[in-house]
């Protein structure tokens, strides 16, 4: 048996501790293999559910179910071939078993600190392959040299010593999936925090995927409701669609991205909010309001927040991506949000500056767009022949003093099928959510909207376009004639419809109402301040006296002239009472 005689440690990596008589079986087999003592330390881990994985230096005992399986398999088909009664012998052979061991490379710390260590001896090793160091801290390659390999640590790395040797796994780093971790908030590395006990995962997914190809997919066509009127009625987003949500600090995205998860309630979407370098205490809040609206029944959480390590800021977005994928291959609809990409790239910009990567563009290395793409690529609307089903991408981006002209921003602006842009200007007059109607857009989205929807829409982007524009104009002027200032009234109405508060969304044919409303012009007469009143109030009549028509807009194909006039005649009805 060839091993390294230095070694006298062994590592298992099983989900559950070995009892002290397992533990005793292992040290006397590897004393029996290798001739001398050898310890074992076990490493708790989730990859080989059911069965375990023994390293010994290059040598690993392979009892994982593939493992076993593979090489039954071999002895399996060697006996069927050469004995006519093969039960018997089958037994025997699954009771007399012995793994038999793979060789493997070691390697040697050459340097380590900031989360990054060097590794020297590893000729073989690839782009993203998992090693383990001391103690079972694990790695991951990021950079591959002539003689030495890059790698970025994913836990503390106190223990690691130059010089300790480093064993490759054949393992690219990746993350246990399963339906089990809807409902619950875990690290990237797959392991809950939410103290609600340990997660049963299905299967074990590699964070780095291809994107499914152009077979694979097909045209997005089936909205993604917001519950969000400004963003429904103009910048509509249909499952499989990337929208980027932008904007300076503080003005709304993370609230948008939270409304969106809030209103898929009953809708049989999957949602996944990856937090990336965001305070641990913003999450523990933001899990409560979820959990207080019922959202988390169908919400996972992947949190890496500010205090984690670069690398595991870094893997983040990946990870809840191959979460996701777990539930599409399933044929199911998921909605994703990073939250947000501006610090991934500040991760990943430090990450390769440690590598000594040379810097570019504000210091971020060269590859930054390929950072995001192959992230963003990965959302999509699988064709029925893929199960159908589809991922919904709402990455969110910091801008600095609304520049979307940034490195980071402008690389994802051209990433994705449009963007909502919130400015800090309408978020501090009160129009929130505070979407700049002009930068924003949707570039598949209309194909997706409902054609209800679409009708009531109509010309809403253009009154408001030209609202903007009178404004400028009438600013300083006293005394307008009669159909400006009516212009103006529409357009100022039409912008305070739009407002709306937080975690309050409308269903699909409470927005239709609001729009036939606001753009058949019924909110002229009423004063601004009194407008988002007065909506509630028409919405609540029309639950109360006209169910009906809620029912008709969602069962028609497209809005006749006759509902929509119906429409307008029981608004008017109520705000003639009203008076
Ligand atoms: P950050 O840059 O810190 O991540 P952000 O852009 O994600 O900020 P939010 O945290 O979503 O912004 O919102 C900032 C504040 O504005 C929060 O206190 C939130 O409650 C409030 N807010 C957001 N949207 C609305 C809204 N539609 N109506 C009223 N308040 C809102
Ligand atoms: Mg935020």
């Amino acid at each position: 048996m060839s091993n390294y005689n230095n070694i006298s440690k062994a590592y298992l990596y099983a989900e559950k501790e070995p009892t002290a008589a397992q533990m005793e079986g292992f040290v006397k087999f590897l004393s029996g293999k290798y001739e001398r003592e050898i310890s074992v330390q076990w490493v708790k881990s989730r990859e080989f559910p059911g069965g375990f994985r023994l390293e010994v230096g290059n040598d690993v005992y392979d009892w994982s179910k593939e493992g076993k399986f593979e090489q039954l398999r071999e002895k399996l088909s060697y006996l069927a071939k050469h004995s006519d009664d093969v039960i018997p012998l089958m037994k025997e052979t699954v009771h007399s078993w012995t793994p038999s061991a793979i060789a493997r490379e070691v390697g040697t710390v050459l340097t380590v600190g900031d989360g990054i260590a060097t590794v020297e001896g590893l000729e073989n090793a690839t782009y993203g392959e998992i090693l383990i160091f001391t103690d079972g801290i694990r790695g991951m390659v990021m950079e591959l040299r002539r003689d030495e390999v890059g790698c970025i640590l994913f836990s503390e790395e106190s223990p690691i010593l130059e010089g300790s040797s480093v064993y490759r796994t054949g393992k690219t780093a990746g993350i246990p999936v399963g339906d089990n971790f809807v409902g619950r908030v875990i690290n990237p590395l797959g392991e809950p925090i939410d103290e609600r006990g340990p997660i049963e995962a299905k299967e074990y997914y590699s964070i780095e995927h291809p994107a499914p190809g152009i077979i694979a997919r097909q045209s997005v066509n089936r909205p993604l409701e917001t519950g969000i009127l400004a963003i429904d009625s103009m910048f509509p987003i249909g499952r499989g669609q990337r929208e980027l949500i932008i904007g300076d600090r503080q003005t709304g995205k993370t609230a948008i991205a939270l409304d969106t998860i809030t209103n898929q309630k009953g809708k049989d979407v999957i949602c996944i909010y990856v937090a990336i370098g965001q305070k641990a205490s913003s999450i523990a809040q933001m899990v409560n309001n979820l959990r207080n609206k019922g959202a988390m029944d169908y919400t996972i959480i992947v949190n890496a927040s500010a205090s984690d390590a670069a690398p595991i800021q870094y893997i983040a977005p990946y990870a809840g991506c191959s979460l996701a994928e777990y539930f599409m291959n399933n044929g199911q609809d998921v909605l994703i949000i990073y939250d947000d990409l501006s610090k991934h790239a500040i991760a990943y910009r430090s990450l390769s500056l440690l590598l000594d990567r040379s810097p570019g563009r504000e210091a971020y290395p060269g590859d930054v767009f390929y950072l995001h793409s192959r992230l963003l690529e990965r959302a999509a609307q699988l064709s029925d022949e893929y199960g159908g089903g589809s991922i919904t991408a709402l990455p969110i981006v910091e801008t600095q003093a609304g520049d979307v002209s940034a490195y980071i921003p402008t690389n994802i602006i051209s990433i994705t099928d449009g963007q909502i842009f919130l400015e800090s200007g309408l978020f501090f007059e009160g129009q929130r959510p505070a979407v700049n109607v002009g930068l924003s857009v949707s570039r598949v989205g209309g194909d997706a909207q409902t054609k209800a929807m679409k009708k009531a829409t109509g010309t809403l982007r253009l009154d408001l376009a030209q609202f903007r524009e009178m404004e400028v104009f009438t600013q300083f002027s006293s005394d307008l004639d009669d159909s400006t200032k009516n212009q103006l009234l529409y357009g100022k109405g039409l912008m305070r419809v739009l407002r709306q508060k937080q975690y309050s969304p409308y269903s699909g044919a409470e927005e239709v109402i609001l729009l036939v409303c606001a753009l058949g012009r019924l909110f002229i007469p009423i004063p601004e301040k009194e407008i988002n009143k007065v909506s509630e109030e028409i919405l609540n009549y029309f639950k109360k006296n006209r169910p009906d028509l809620s029912d008709r807009i969602n069962g028609s194909d497209t809005l006749s002239d006759e509902l929509r006039k119906e429409i307008i005649d029981t608004a008017s009805e109520y705000l003639a009472k009203r008076k």
